[in-house]
């Protein structure tokens, strides 16, 4: 009976928690959830954020993010993805998924400093954009909820600087600088406002309107998150051991949220002879790389291998034909057939299912290319947007034909660490259209975009054009040992048994 008393208080205390954390439409995520979740929620909600996470980037890249377009955009997508939008009032179940979600993906995205990075960055402006949704008064009660006490500039001082407040601040007249607070803050607190110079300066102070007070807030939202993750990563170690939840957390990190492409819906479709054009046409770079390098060097180490492999299972080969694919290659180089036969048609076999623990793999998305299992010398697998050097990889576009401006444009989302963008904006100047209308994800995804775009519509076209095959030069490369090669298998196995990348 104490039990159930017990039981029912911490209930009833949970309820008061949450009605009293979802009583705003906006969280500064400062408490971390109470109650019990099951896995399926967990990995639902954590999914769902991911795509609202993915739709911040993907807009805020194409339209930039000062831009009218860019809320309009913003509102019109998010609208459409069941998190608290424009401040609803009956939005608890939302806003709960809110606050779970985002302290699920601090789990996640706590692991390294380039997935901090990326998580911080999307979540500020996604703050950003509903802070400035909420009315000037929701405003108000948010701060002080969230006991978020800024200096205010005194009546007198106000009076005194009123001059050179108008002068140096954006919109502000002077009938705002007196109805309006102006807080003071140390200068590095409000850089946006500072390189912009929307604000006036004195003594290392910045003097921020009331209405650019978004910018100091986020500044705050910015340090406390960052010292989450921190102290998250800290804590790491023992989420971890929880083997349920430990291949969740991991598999998030390079989560896709798109499409499945180990569905073979071209199976059978492509013919060996066609793999050459189709390189030069319709392959995203990270497969073309791959594809030339296996030709020049007829090998590719193990992760090339899966990368390549897998992508050949997605765009339509058979097993068949993927042995036959791999077995020519090699033959031309330092192994035989019978080599080929003892130490790789295994792992041929194995990417489609027919060996090991026959899980059927799924070709890698985007996330899991850039974000696991970086190359190293003598590897040619992984994304050439985040993996080359940016000299190395201007001359790759040079040598494929892209245009000067095209190639800066691209460097430029390089530089801003938008790998997808880039190879987005790559397809466009490839298959000259002005936007490409999909939001990259997949290699498989680019494929068929591209298939679709030069074929009018249909699928897959059958052509025979030998003209772009890449010349064959041997080269020496380094075959991987057994013991890797089986490392690897496992680690696949494991991961990808648990994960069918949805
Ligand atoms: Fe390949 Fe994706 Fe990188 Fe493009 S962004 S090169 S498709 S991994």
């Amino acid at each position: 009976r104490q039990f159930y008393q017990r039981a029912r208080r911490r209930k009833k205390l949970i309820g008061n928690f949450q009605n009293d954390l979802y009583d705003q439409c906006l969280q500064f995520y400062g408490q971390p959830p109470l109650e019990n979740i099951s896995l399926t929620e967990f990995e639902t909600f954590a999914v769902e954020r991911l795509k609202l996470l993915k739709t911040v980037e993907n807009v805020g890249v194409s339209c930039g993010k000062s831009s009218e377009q860019y809320t309009k955009k913003l509102d019109a997508e998010i609208s459409s993805l069941n998190f608290p939008h424009r401040g609803g009032i009956s939005e608890y179940e939302k806003r709960r998924k809110d606050h779970i979600s985002h302290f699920i993906l601090r789990l996640a995205y706590c692991q390294t400093e380039d997935l901090r990075r990326w998580f911080i960055q999307q979540e500020m402006d996604l703050f950003r954009y509903r802070f400035n949704c909420l009315h000037s008064k929701h405003k108000t009660d948010f701060l002080h909820k969230n006991n978020l006490k800024y200096e205010t500039v005194s009546a007198e001082e106000k009076k005194n600087l009123k001059d050179k407040l108008i002068a140096s601040s954006y919109g502000l007249s002077g009938t705002k600088v007196e109805e309006h607070d102006v807080y003071k803050v140390p200068f590095q607190d409000a850089l946006d406002l500072v390189r912009t110079r929307k604000v006036y300066l004195l003594a290392g102070n910045a003097y921020i309107p009331h209405h650019e007070i978004v910018t100091i807030v986020l500044n705050d939202f910015r340090t406390r998150l960052s010292k989450a993750l921190a102290m998250t990563a800290r804590s790491l170690p023992a989420v971890q051991s929880d083997e349920r939840l430990q291949p969740l957390l991991s598999h998030l990190s390079h989560a896709y949220v798109g499409q499945d492409y180990s569905i073979q819906k071209n199976i059978g479709k492509i013919s060996l002879e066609q793999i050459d054009a189709l390189s030069g046409k319709s392959f995203p770079l990270c497969m073309r790389h791959l594809h030339k390098a296996l030709r020049e060097n007829h090998h590719l180490r193990h992760g090339g291998r899966m990368q390549y492999g897998l992508f050949l299972k997605g765009i339509g080969l058979t097993l068949e034909q993927a042995l036959q694919f791999w077995r020519s290659e090699f033959v031309k180089g330092k192994v035989d057939a019978d080599k080929f036969d003892k130490a790789y048609a295994y792992s041929v076999r194995h990417m489609f299912g027919k060996e090991g623990k026959r899980t059927d793999y799924t070709p890698y998305s985007c996330m899991k290319v850039i974000l696991s299992n970086p190359p190293s010398q003598g590897d040619y697998h992984g994304c050439p947007f985040r993996h080359s050097d940016p000299e190395l990889l201007k001359q790759k576009l040079q040598n494929y034909k892209v245009s000067p401006s095209g190639i800066n444009q691209i460097l430029e989302l390089v530089k801003g660490m938008h790998y997808q963008l880039a190879c987005q904006k790559y397809f466009e100047l490839t298959h000259n259209v002005e936007d490409a209308g999909f939001s990259l994800n997949h290699p498989n995804q680019y494929f068929t975009e591209s298939q679709k775009l030069l074929n009018g519509g249909r699928d897959i076209k059958k052509e025979v054009d030998m003209s772009q095959r890449s010349q064959e030069n041997p080269a020496s490369v380094t075959h991987p040992s057994q013991a890797n090669s089986k490392q690897a298998h496992e680690e696949m196995g494991d991961l990808d048994s648990f994960f069918q990348d949805e």
